[in-house]
């Protein structure tokens, strides 16, 4: 003990004095700060991205939207969307998740512009239906719709009740129909990006139950690349399936910060055995105000969930 003292000692004694300098800069703080930004966060990013590569889970990540059109399932008086609505999932606005990497369109009857030919709008339902007018054997929906060019189409779903509901579509600019179908989205957006849908309803007898449909959904790819994230693997835990306890089971996920954003309610699927986990829980690791990963809780979706209809 006395004779680490004594060398601390020696070591304050034999300290040159300080140097006063009439700049606030101090090489030491300014070169560390530097340095941890120009090699150490990068560094630090690097090796988080190779961790989720050694434990690579490929999932389909849907972005909970927090704006957007008000889906027609939101009820006023109790200022609540419908839990079971398939056009905004329980989230109030049209579409309700982002699928990362893609973007998407809803024609529902909340659409802009719209033409319609003997359809009423079945409002007394929710979300709102478009259906034949009572009397009438044939009738249709045009929505005009813009497609991103050159983009692949990812999804594409009619949502309708009934036999006798036929979808085409044309370009803005001419009059021939073509069939509905990823074929002709595409072939046609290559040469025009505005098209103009039809949604044709018709039915035998005026005396036929009226077909309907709430929405058609499209979806197109914007980013060609698979979205991975770190997760423990199961062992002990898993065995909750046996139980039915699959809800309660909550887990930490580590998401590379190339998702730019992540909120609590978004969802995803691990594409290897298509579960579902939505997020409870968001905090993000961010040195100097570079962001370099995001560190989630997430639990797992059950199956009697209306997540499990995601497209
Ligand atoms: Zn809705």
């Amino acid at each position: 003990m006395i004779r680490n003292t004594k060398t601390f000692r020696n070591l304050q004694v034999s300290r040159p004095n300080r140097q006063t300098s009439v700049t606030d800069s101090d090489p030491l703080v300014d070169n560390a700060y530097k340095r941890s930004l120009q090699e150490l966060i990068p560094a630090i990013r690097q090796k988080s991205q190779n961790a989720v590569t050694v434990d690579r889970i490929n999932v389909k990540y849907y972005q909970e939207i927090t704006t957007g059109r008000l889906c027609s399932c939101y009820k006023k008086e109790y200022d609540s969307p419908e839990a079971s609505c398939l056009i905004c999932y329980g989230v109030g606005r049209v579409g309700g998740f982002n699928v990362f990497g893609t973007s998407f369109d809803i024609v529902d009857t909340t659409y802009p512009n719209l033409i319609m030919l003997n359809i009423r709008i079945e409002d007394t339902v929710w979300p709102w239906k478009f259906e034949l007018i009572d009397g009438q054997i044939e009738g249709y929906v045009e929505a005009t719709v813009d497609v991103p060019s050159m983009r692949d189409v990812d999804a594409l779903r009619l949502f309708y009740t009934g036999n006798y509901i036929k979808s085409y579509v044309r370009k803005f600019s001419d009059t021939s129909w073509h069939t509905l179908n990823r074929g002709s989205l595409l072939s046609l957006s290559a040469a025009e990006q505005r098209l103009v849908i039809r949604i044709n309803l018709s039915r035998k007898t005026v005396e036929d139950v009226s077909p309907f449909f709430t929405h058609l959904y499209l979806r197109y790819k914007l980013v060609d690349r698979d979205l991975y994230v770190d997760m423990p693997r199961f062992g002990a835990m898993r065995q909750a399936d046996n139980f039915n306890l699959t809800g309660l089971e909550v887990t930490q996920v580590f998401i590379p910060a190339t998702l730019p954003n992540v909120r609590v309610g978004d969802v995803f699927r691990d594409l290897r055995n298509n579960t579902l986990w939505r997020v409870t829980e968001v905090t993000y690791n961010e040195p100097l105000g570079i962001r370099t990963s995001w560190d989630v809780n997430v639990r797992a979706v059950t199956s009697f969930e209306i997540y499990n209809q995601l497209p």
